[in-house]
């Protein structure tokens, strides 16, 4: 998502910010759009980049606009999959060569947010709560935190204040690379199992961003030109119950935890 948008937002100027009329469930969205929209008339974006699962545009003078997509949100250039479900539209002064006037915040089910962040804020208020971002993680720092919790190891990875950016479908990924059982306690892995963890949260994380996404069943996590994700077709266990293991034929399994799916293979995780 954020790869996608970012060649044609970094450098431009914000006009306007409003939320749109959608007549649906309204978005968090602070501080009040139409005070928004005065603090960032005339400010440039200078980078967009992703941080624990939230798209973080930064301004030139150096607030932080963060929106957290959460289930189904998408942020858009064009086309998006329902004009109905467009919530919040960041309009940009006219640019010579660009063909897209604005980007949106698209969201079918409403749950996402919006907030705006004054210089150094965000890194004060909100990063100091979450955990490190997974990608910048290596063995050494996977052990500190694995070592904290008692908890099922797919329940910890879930936990964004011991570790942020992992979401549900990709800790069944990142446990059935690492051939580790979900439900074993997260402080009893070996140092040989931290080592396969941590380089499988690369590996899928990498291939995750690279694809941008997954796109679940109701085709609504796109990325930003609205084209459909391709990491589906990579997915070894998630959403495949009863299909076979790719590496031992043995059938896929689902249990729950925590109220989330996880899926894995009996016979490759331990
Ligand atoms: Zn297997």
């Amino acid at each position: 998502m954020v790869r996608g948008i970012r060649p044609h937002v970094v450098g431009r100027t914000l006009a306007s910010f409003r939320r749109s009329k959608c007549g649906l469930k309204v978005i968090d969205v602070s501080p009040e759009p139409k005070r928004l929209a005065r603090i960032i008339r005339g400010q440039t974006i200078t980078s967009v980049r992703r941080f624990a699962k939230r798209v973080v545009l930064t301004l030139s003078e150096g607030g932080d606009f963060v929106i957290e997509p959460r289930m189904t949100g998408l942020m858009l250039l064009s086309d998006p999959p329902t004009t109905a479900h467009l919530r919040v539209e960041w309009r940009f002064m006219k640019h010579a060569t660009s063909a897209y006037p604005s980007l949106w915040f698209w969201d079918r089910r409403g749950l996402g947010t919006v907030h705006y962040y004054g210089p150094g804020q965000f890194e004060e208020l909100v990063c100091t709560r979450l955990g490190p971002d997974a990608l910048a993680m290596n063995a050494e720092l996977w052990t500190e935190r694995l070592a904290r919790t008692a908890r099922p190891v797919k329940v910890a990875l879930l936990d964004q204040t011991l570790v942020a950016g992992i979401g549900n479908l990709y800790a069944s990924e990142i446990l059935y690379l690492s051939r580790i059982h979900p439900a074993r306690p997260a402080n009893a892995l070996s140092r040989r199992e931290i080592a396969r963890l941590a380089a499988a949260v690369q590996e899928v994380l990498d291939d995750a961003i690279l694809h941008e996404g997954s796109t679940l069943a109701d085709g609504t996590y796109r990325n930003a030109l609205a084209q459909n994700g391709r990491y589906q077709n990579s997915h070894r266990v998630y959403a495949r119950t009863g299909m076979k293991c790719p590496s031992c034929d043995a059938a896929i399994e689902r249990i729950v935890q925590a109220q989330r799916s996880t899926f894995f293979c009996g016979r490759c995780q331990r």
